[in-house]
């Protein structure tokens, strides 16, 4: 906008000097073809003049040759004679279509005049004081301007002197009327003055300036002027003419127009007619230049408008170009900036993530080494619960071992005795005690020599039927000693278990026999087996209606070594061989919560058909 505001006096400045330029340019051109205009319609109007002039001028000569003319000078004679020479004047009047024809004598006195039958007749009218006179007197053809003193027209004379051998007697005259001059040239671009050698303009297309003079009248002109009553009653006052300037073909002039008032320009040429003494001015009007200039004017202002519109227009276009530029611009840095801000942001969040990350590979090394820690404590507990499990074990076996081994070691004393003493029978009985201490040491020995083994033995397809059969024959003296009524429920058909026989009787055996010993004080004693089948599972379950099992002992119970039970009727080993069997065959063995008494509960693998 600043840009454009810088151009606008820029603009004005340059506007104002293409007027200028185009102004004076206009103007010359104007001006130009105005004075060549002039320049012909002068050299028309001049040879115009001299066609009128050269129609009378030899007029007055011709006449002057006329015998009656002279005749009459040499015999003035009588009155018929001078209406004859009037009559002849007039016809030859009419015929040349002059305004006056009229023949004067030496003394200036008019004898004949064409006008003789008018009110004013020139006859006996002297009109010596008239320089066209006195030019014919001295043998010249007269020529002369003047108001005529008779008539008050204005009149241009011709004037011839009247010969007869050399001496000259009168002097025939002419005059020709202007007025139709005037008349016949009347045009609207121009002005025409004539200008008589005094500066009196005579002649003129414009009737105000008549008898006015070009420029102030020498006093001595005046006089004279007055004196040959040239231009009688006529006030001789300069033209309001101011001059501009000069130019080529003439002078730019302006001029009061006293009919209005107004001032006005003209151009002003001038041209000589010799011949005749006068000057010719034409006038030509400005207004072509003017409109001329005016028409310039107004093309370079609408060409300027036209260009400045064109430059707004332009400006406007490179403004709207520009603001859109702005515009991309502007949104392209505020992507940039958006853009940045987020890659800042993207920055601290991964700052703040890598911190983060850090804190959490920090938290996690704490947790890995805290885990360490546990699993080491744990280690450490399990390796300390192992030596307690060892030193437990130690007791127990120390304990099973060294009674029966006091109890060998005080039979063998008495069988000693008793052999000393040659009791046989109390022998045999000591050494059958012996026998069985020595059995149940074996016994002790099976059960730790299963806890150490590593593998459970070969898995079979095996029938349930059969294996509780097995165990239910082993169990049979027990059960008949100890007065429990023990009750089987189990489906007829079953499918075989994938179990080791063996020890899976072995497992049965030890929860018939844990039920029997937990019903030993009821006095209705009961025990029940339930098989169940499930979809790929067996269940088999111990129930009995003994005191059942503490809750809080309920995870203790599977621990090697735990038992309730006194010393030498159990080892506390049971449920955990159990536990350990049940594992190996891919079941396993639970506690179940009936209400009554404590329930067993095993799961075995069911041998489902492939049919
Ligand atoms: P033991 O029979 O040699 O004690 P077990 O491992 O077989 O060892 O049994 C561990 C303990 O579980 C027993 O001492 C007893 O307290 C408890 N127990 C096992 N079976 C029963 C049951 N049917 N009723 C009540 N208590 C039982």
């Amino acid at each position: 906008m600043r840009r454009f505001i810088v151009l606008i006096p820029t603009f004005i400045f340059a506007l104002v000097l293409a007027l200028g330029a185009g102004g004076i340019l206009a103007y010359n051109h104007g001006l130009d073809s105005l004075a060549k205009e002039g320049n012909t319609r002068m050299e028309l109007y001049i040879s115009y003049l001299r066609g009128v002039l050269e129609k009378y001028e030899s007029l007055p000569e011709l006449l002057a040759t006329n015998k009656q003319l002279v005749n009459f000078f040499q015999n003035p004679g009588s009155r018929e004679r001078i209406n004859a020479l009037n009559l002849y004047l007039e016809t030859i009047n009419t015929i040349s279509d002059a305004s006056d024809t009229y023949l004067m004598n030496r003394d200036g006195l008019t004898i004949a005049a064409s006008n003789w039958n008018t009110p004013k007749p020139f006859v006996g009218r002297n009109f010596s004081y008239r320089p066209y006179f006195k030019q014919a007197m001295e043998g010249k053809l007269g020529r002369y301007f003047a108001l005529g003193t008779t008539s008050s027209e204005r009149g241009y004379y011709f004037a011839y002197p009247v010969r007869y051998e050399g001496k000259i007697l009168g002097a025939v005259v002419i005059k020709i009327k202007i007025d139709s001059i005037e008349e016949n040239w009347s045009d609207q671009k121009a002005d025409f003055l004539v200008v008589d050698p005094d500066g009196v303009i005579f002649i003129t297309t414009r009737e105000p300036w008549r008898f006015r003079t070009m420029g102030s009248l020498d006093p001595q002109v005046k006089k004279r002027l007055a004196e040959t009553q040239r231009y009688p009653n006529a006030s001789l006052l300069p033209l309001n003419l101011v001059e501009q300037h000069r130019v080529e073909q003439g002078k730019v002039i302006q001029l009061k127009l006293e009919e209005s008032g107004k001032i006005k320009s003209f151009l002003l040429q001038e041209a000589a007619m010799d011949q005749a003494g006068w000057k010719v001015y034409a006038l030509s009007k400005f207004k072509p230049v003017e409109t001329q200039v005016i028409y310039t004017l107004i093309s370079i202002v609408g060409a300027a408008g036209l260009a400045a519109l064109t430059i707004l227009l332009y400006w406007q276009h490179q403004q709207q170009v520009a603001e859109r530029q702005k515009f991309i611009e502007d949104n392209r840095r505020m992507l940039q900036e958006a853009n940045e801000q987020l890659e800042i942001r993207v920055v601290e969040r991964t700052a703040a993530l890598t911190e983060t990350n850090d804190q959490l590979r920090q938290e996690i090394a704490e947790r890995q080494k805290t885990e360490e820690e546990l699993r080491k404590t744990r280690r450490e507990l399990i390796h300390a619960a192992k030596l307690a499990a060892l030193g437990q074990m130690s007791t127990v076996i120390t304990h099973e071992l060294n009674q029966p081994l006091a109890a060998i070691r005080s039979y063998t004393d008495n069988a000693v005795q008793f052999l000393a003493k040659n009791r046989i029978d109390n022998v045999e009985w000591n050494l059958e005690q012996i026998k069985e201490l020595t059995e149940r040491m074996g016994g002790l020995a099976m059960q730790l020599k299963i806890f150490a083994r590593k593998s459970s033995g070969k898995l079979n397809i095996v029938p349930l039927h059969g294996v509780l059969d097995g165990a239910m024959e082993m169990m049979a003296p027990v059960l008949a000693k100890s007065g429990v009524k023990l009750s089987i429920d189990m489906p007829q058909e079953l499918e075989g278990v994938r179990a080791n026989a063996v020890l899976l009787q072995q497992v049965l055996v030890n929860l018939i026999s844990n039920a029997i010993q937990a019903v030993a004080e009821q006095d209705k004693k009961k025990v029940s087996i339930e098989v169940v089948r499930e979809e790929d599972t067996v269940l088999l379950r111990v129930q009995d209606n003994g005191p059942g099992i503490d809750p809080a002992m309920g995870r203790r119970i599977f621990e090697p070594f735990f038992t309730t039970k006194d010393p030498g009727k159990g080892l506390g080993l049971g449920l955990t061989i159990s536990a350990r069997i049940m594992e190996d065959m891919g079941g396993r063995i639970r506690l179940v919560h009936t209400g009554v008494g404590a329930c067993f509960e095993i799961t075995l693998n069911r041998e489902i058909s492939q049919s």
